[in-house]
Order: structure tokens, then C-alpha cells, then sequence
């Protein structure tokens, strides 16, 4: 249910409204707009008072039930797309925020390389994975701390924030140290135990759409780390599974304005697993820009053919850099900056 605050309405008021909520068994989540102030009350309403009684108070304009399963992900408790910072990058304004960066953090130089490459191409975020989810266990599984490091040292030479993997919950505490945004891979989508720990942190969390999961399924995961407490989510469509073998996965850039109309989340896209082919990544990541994404993470390797994983689709740094120039005007076609 959403409670709708007549306008006007003060702080203590706002309080007022929460604990009553909190009261009758419910959790409030206050959505300040800039019109409006509504409070959801989220939980389980068999067995617990009718949220409705709240109609009889002052201060409170109507109640009004979701009507879609998510409800803190949905547009209906907030018309206002949200803005999330990261170390003072904002994702889901007028700027496209380019994340770029290896698939794996391999040492203390290859980041540094490479994280001085994409700033100055333009790129705002580093990314980097020390914690890999790799299919096969004989594959490199990632430097775990010490890649943490690396990429601590990299965002220090380059002051670029960090995104990067967290992939059980035991390591979210040691992850949360090091990173500015959490990311949850595509495979633990529905880890909803480690979707809570992340929400818990209340740091901003770059989730993955799994190789398998509808949009529906996308937007209750979100809940997950919404209802923890934790409004910082970017969702991002990175390809789904198809029948098509050409590509490694198939992106689906309709995901991007199916997430904006039912959704006031951020919506970035990952052209470089969802094509599997570093040639590939140019014309997606334009579509994505045009299609209205707020943001493209992309791998990108001083050496691809020497990376520890996903080298066929990472770019060499001069490849990103000539993206770089050539998405400034597919941004600005948009109303868009990159
Ligand atoms: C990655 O970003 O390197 C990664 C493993 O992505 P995904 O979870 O989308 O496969
Ligand atoms: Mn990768």
C-alpha cells in the first residue's frame, strides 16, 4: 500500500505516519518527491490491520494499494526517476555514466594501465572483478583480497570509483571495505540471502539481470535490496538466453524502456557479455545510449588476448577510446551528455 501525505506535511508528521505503520506490522519506506511525500508500507497484510484505517488520519491524503508485485522498484510509489551516487558520480540524470574496466583484476599494473586508459577516454567508474562466478571450477576464480587492493590502488592514482562483484555473503563485509558499488552477478540474481546482506550495506548495488530471469523476476530481486533499506539499486540488462548461438547471449534492449515504464531505477547495459564479441560492442552500446540507458559497463583489456577471462569481448583501450568519441553524439541525440 502506498499512504499519499497531503502536502505540506512536516517531519514529525512524517515520523507520526511511520510509527503507526510500523505499528500495525508493517515496514515504511518514506519516497520524498518533489510534489509529494508518500510512505509504503510493505509486508504481508493477511493477519495484520487493513493499512486503509490510516484515511482517518490529518495528515494523510488517501491510501492506496500497488498493484504491481514489486512495489518500492515500481512507478507507482515514485513517478521520479532516482538518481544514484556513487563517490559522487550520479547514474540516472542527464549524464551517461560509462563503467569500463577488465572482466578480472589480474594485477597491480594491468588495473593501473587500465584505469588510467579509461579516464581519460571518459569512462567515470573502473571496473574490475576479484571474486570471479566462473562456470567451470579449473578456471581463474579471481585474486579475492588482493584484487580488492589493486583496484584500490587504481581508483587512488585515478580517483575513479570501483564496481565490483560480490559473489557470497560471507565476503560482503571485506567487499563493502573496498568497493564503492556492489555488483551482483547474473548468476546469483535470486541469491536472495545475499540480495538482503548487499540491501543491509546500504551501499549502491549495480544488479545483473540473469542470463534466464523475466522482468518481473529482474524487478522483485530489487525489491529484495530495496526492502532491506537500501534505495541505491541500478539494474542492468548484460543478455539473456536465447536459441541464438551467434552471440554468447542475446541482448535484449527492450528490457531498457520495458525497466523505465514500470521502474524509477537507474538502467544501465553491459553490451560486452551480452554480445560476447569485442566487435560487437560498439553498435549495442550506441543502441543501448539511444534506446535511453542511463549508463554502459565495458570490459576493456590492455591486452585482450592475454586476459585471464572474457578476452574475445573486451577492448583494447584505443577501441574504447574511438567508442568513446562515437557515442558523444548518439547521447546528444537523446538529450543526453556523455
Ligand atoms: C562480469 O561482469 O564480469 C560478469 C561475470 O557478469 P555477469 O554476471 O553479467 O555474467
Ligand atoms: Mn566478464
Amino acid at each position: 500500500m502506498i499512504i499519499v501525505l497531503k502536502s505540506g506535511v512536516g517531519d514529525s508528521e512524517i515520523d507520526e505516519v511511520c510509527r503507526r505503520i510500523t505499528e500495525m506490522g508493517y515496514s515504511p519506506h518514506v519516497i520524498r518527491g518533489e510534489f509529494k511525500t508518500v510512505v509504503a508500507a510493505v509486508g504481508e497484510e493477511r493477519g495484520r490491520p487493513d493499512l486503509r484505517l490510516l484515511e482517518a488520519l490529518e495528515t494523510v491524503e488517501s491510501v492506496m494499494p500497488v498493484q504491481q508485485p514489486f512495489k518500492l522498484a515500481s512507478k507507482e510509489v515514485r513517478a521520479e526517476p532516482t538518481e544514484v551516487r556513487i563517490n559522487g558520480v550520479v547514474v540516472g540524470g542527464a549524464v551517461v555514466v560509462v563503467m569500463a574496466g577488465p572482466c578480472s583484476v589480474e594485477s597491480e599494473s594491468q588495473m593501473c594501465e587500465v584505469a588510467e586508459a579509461v579516464k581519460v577516454s571518459g569512462a567515470r567508474i573502473l571496473r574490475g572483478g576479484a571474486y570471479k562466478p566462473r562456470t567451470s571450477p579449473y578456471a581463474f576464480q579471481g585474486l579475492k583480497e588482493q584484487g580488492l587492493q589493486h583496484l584500490a590502488e587504481a581508483r587512488k592514482r585515478t580517483g575513479l570509483p570501483v564496481v565490483t562483484e560480490v559473489l557470497e555473503t560471507e565476503s560482503v563485509e571485506l567487499v563493502a571495505e573496498y568497493a564503492d558499488m556492489l555488483q551482483i552477478g547474473a548468476r546469483n540474481i535470486q541469491n536472495f540471502t545475499l540480495l538482503r546482506r548487499v540491501g543491509e550495506t546500504g551501499k549502491p548495488v549495480l544488479l545483473k539481470r540473469g542470463m534466464a530471469t523475466t522482468i518481473q523476476e529482474f524487478l522483485l530481486s530489487a525489491e529484495y535490496i530495496l526492502s532491506a533499506g537500501n534505495p541505491n539499486v541500478i539494474l542492468c540488462e548484460r543478455g539473456i538466453r536465447t536459441f541464438e548461438t551467434t552471440t554468447r547471449f542475446t541482448l535484449d534492449l527492450n528490457a531498457v524502456p520495458v525497466l523505465k515504464k514500470l521502474s524509477h531505477l537507474p538502467v544501465v547495459v553491459d553490451p560486452s557479455h551480452g554480445t560476447g564479441h569485442w566487435d560487437l560492442v560498439a553498435p549495442m552500446a550506441k543502441g543501448a545510449v539511444a534506446c535511453g540507458a542511463d549508463g554502459l559497463i565495458i570490459e576493456v583489456h590492455p591486452r585482450p588476448e592475454l586476459a585471464l577471462s572474457d578476452g574475445p569481448q573486451s577492448l583494447k583501450p584505443s577501441k574504447f577510446a574511438q567508442l568513446m568519441r562515437e557515442l558523444a553524439p548518439v547521447a546528444e541525440a537523446v538529450g543526453r551528455s556523455l
